[in-house]
């Protein structure tokens, strides 16, 4: 079975906010999926965390490479595109390229041999999995408002981030915790994200260790983007003296990216994001290293439903990723199948068993949110 066709879907007109400086309107392309055919009809998907132009221009440069391949070797076609772009766009806009095209090859994988990716890597751990749900940080009452409101959807874990937070003062920042603490409840996770990868980035080593510390005090999970992406030195610091979990690696591509925040030891959870670090099979070695370092990996999911349902494919099979990102608020992770997703009574997903990536993207949903027609066929 060969591969014949790659195709490529910019998703716009619901793009929410992002909490970036400069910020994302609903028209702006930041996710992009991918489709790809074989000669017998078979349609694997995938989805990029990066802009349709992007991933267009990746797309020129990788077609030639993929087209006439085996639809039925992930691994070795997926390395076959690294090997032949050290010189191009490799860590940006080419590898972020190819974690869509991984998702997409082993989408079709599964469907050509009945299988749920995740049996493909060792097996199911588990078979369901919390997702948080994951929001903007807002003035109190806002943000109050829409935790109440998710939990009362069933959601028993969340994170709150960028916004207001570390750009105000201290006694704002304990306000935002403390509200979101009294409103989910003792018996709710709860996380924070500082958001360090926005643009100018300003808190500093000693505002994230004070940070940290009145984290503490209202039991947050972990502190997320507490500095700068590449503040490796900050981070090492900043692990020693929290008494909350450290964690970060949103933006990194290419495992040998995280290799020196592992063997550095500058975080207790790493938080790879499928759709930019290469794929899954990029994943799973940035987790098979995370775990030789005692390092838990939860997967980073501001994305869309494609990249969700990967997750918990991933999540089936890494013993440490007892969590899942669920990006609240997002038509393309709520409004791209016509199955909605379920939280069963304790605020867990069942991790799909059918074949693939467990998934059912619809083509008049694709073509909704892109204006492409025939996204599937
Ligand atoms: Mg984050």
């Amino acid at each position: 079975m060969k591969i014949i066709q790659v195709q490529f879907a910019g998703l716009r007109g619901a793009t929410h906010k992002g909490g970036w400086t400069t910020e994302l309107e609903p028209e702006s392309a930041v996710h992009t999926l991918i489709s790809i055919k074989t000669d017998e009809g078979v349609i694997g998907v995938g989805t990029v965390f990066t802009s349709d132009l992007l991933v267009g221009a990746a797309l020129e440069v990788l077609r030639p490479l993929l087209i006439g391949e085996s639809a039925y070797e992930p691994e070795r076609v997926i390395e076959k595109l690294h090997q032949n772009t050290f010189w191009l766009g490799r860590g940006g806009a080419v590898t972020h390229t190819i974690s869509g095209i991984d998702i997409a090859l082993w989408d079709i994988f599964g469907k050509i041999t009945g299988q749920p990716i995740g049996r493909f890597f060792g097996g199911r751990l588990r078979e369901r999995v919390m997702p948080y749900a994951s929001l903007l940080m807002d003035e109190p009452k806002i943000m109050t408002a829409n935790l109440k409101n998710l939990r009362e959807q069933g959601f028993r874990a969340f994170k709150i981030g960028w916004g207001p937070f570390g750009r105000i003062d201290k006694a704002y920042d304990e306000l935002l915790v403390r509200s979101a603490r009294e409103t989910i409840g003792d018996d709710s996770f709860l996380a924070v994200d500082a958001g360090g990868s926005d643009a100018y980035w300003r808190g500093n080593l000693r505002w994230a260790i004070n940070t940290s510390h009145m984290l503490a005090d209202y039991n947050v999970g972990w502190f997320e983007e507490a500095l700068r992406p590449d503040d490796l030195e900050d981070f090492k610091e900043l692990r020693k003296q929290s008494r909350v979990p450290i964690s970060g690696g949103e933006v990194l591509t290419r495992r040998q990216s995280f290799t020196p925040f592992l063997t550095g030891g500058a975080f207790d959870i790493i938080q790879p994001d499928v759709t930019k670090v290469g794929g899954i099979g990029e994943f799973r070695k940035i987790a098979t290293i995370a775990e030789e370092f005692g390092v838990r990996v939860i997967p980073h999911g501001w994305n869309t439903a494609i990249g969700l349902a990967v997750d918990l494919q991933l999540s089936s099979a890494i013993l440490s990723a007892d969590k899942v990102e669920y990006c609240t608020g997002s038509a393309y992770v709520d409004d791209l199948s016509n199955t909605p997703w379920q939280l069963d009574s304790e605020g867990y997903l069942e991790i799909p068993k059918t074949p693939g990536i467990g998934f059912t993207l619809e083509e008049t949903k694709v073509e909704k949110y892109s204006s492409i027609k025939g996204f599937l066929s």
